[in-house]
C-alpha cells in the first residue's frame, strides 16, 4: 500500500456502478449524476489531470464523503472503498479548491 496524501478517516462502504456504468453511486448517497466525482492519480491524489481517466490504476474520489475508490474495482460494479480521506483536513481542503479551480476556472466563486 502507498502513502496517501491527505489524513485520512477510518473507511467502510463500498459505491455501486449502474450496469451501463454510468453513474456511480457512493456508500455516502451521493452519486455521479448529483455531482462530479473528483480523479486521483495512482498514489491518491487529487488531481484534474486524471479527470475522465480510465486507467484502472487510478482513483476516484467522492468529494461529499472524501471516500477514495479504484478505478479498477468501479469498472467490477461494486467497488470497496479503499480510504476516506479527512475532508476537513487542510490538506484535503486545499487540494479540494486546486481541483475546483482547474476543472471551473478561478474566477468562479
Ligand atoms: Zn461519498
Amino acid at each position: 500500500m502507498y502513502t496517501l496524501s491527505y489524513p485520512v478517516v477510518d473507511v467502510d462502504g463500498c459505491a455501486v456502478v449502474d450496469v451501463d456504468g454510468e453513474n456511480q453511486t457512493c456508500a455516502c448517497g451521493n452519486d455521479t449524476y448529483a455531482a462530479d466525482w473528483y480523479a486521483a492519480d495512482t498514489t491518491g491524489a487529487v488531481t484534474f489531470c486524471c479527470s475522465a481517466s480510465t486507467n484502472p490504476d487510478e482513483h476516484t474520489l467522492c468529494p461529499a464523503c472524501g471516500r477514495l475508490y479504484r478505478n479498477a474495482d468501479l469498472f467490477t460494479g461494486t467497488a470497496t472503498a479503499i480510504a476516506r480521506y479527512d475532508t476537513h483536513s487542510p490538506a484535503f481542503l486545499a487540494a479540494h479548491e486546486q481541483y475546483e479551480g482547474d476543472a471551473y476556472g478561478r474566477d468562479r466563486s
